[in-house]
């Protein structure tokens, strides 16, 4: 560890088989890593007042699927999310299908976005605990991305 270098504090879900590995990586570049499993007496708290909408929310892992067959789409972003939506849905028609993996699938199976169904699937407001979070649920979900 090089004198000086900052420490970087990060909590994260715990997933079985994965976490020490997580752990041991992270700490390799200075980063403190926690663990937590089930919902905190923060998140228990916080779910007293009003959330934000959905779709004004940023740093956030979000997770959009497919309106007919059982693939999603999951990643993070520091922006709003709906500032992304907007990205995704103008990639999808206009078939771009290098900006969006959404518009892909749509191209190559005739298939269209469930944009009523988006969802966050975790939050986080410094940039690497976000990639990280951003890791874990593509590790949880590998089989059924886009
Ligand atoms: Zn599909």
């Amino acid at each position: 560890m090089e004198e000086g270098t900052k420490t970087t504090f990060v909590v994260i879900p715990f997933v079985s088989g994965l976490s020490k590995n997580i752990r041991r990586i992270c700490g390799r570049y200075n980063i403190k890593v926690t663990f937590r499993s089930g919902p905190s007496l923060r998140n228990q708290l916080s779910k007293l007042k009003d959330p934000l909408p959905l779709q004004i929310r940023s740093g956030v892992v979000y997770n959009i699927i497919c309106a007919m067959c059982d693939k999603c789409y999951i990643r993070e972003t520091i922006h709003r999310l709906e500032d992304r939506i907007k990205e995704h849905k103008s990639a999808c028609i206009k078939c771009d299908t290098e900006k969006s993996a959404l518009a892909e699938h749509a191209r190559r199976e005739g298939h269209h976005t469930a944009w009523e169904k988006v969802t966050i699937l975790d939050d986080e407001r410094r940039r690497f605990g976000l990639i990280i979070k951003e890791a874990l649920h593509l590790l949880r979900t590998v089989k059924n991305l886009f």
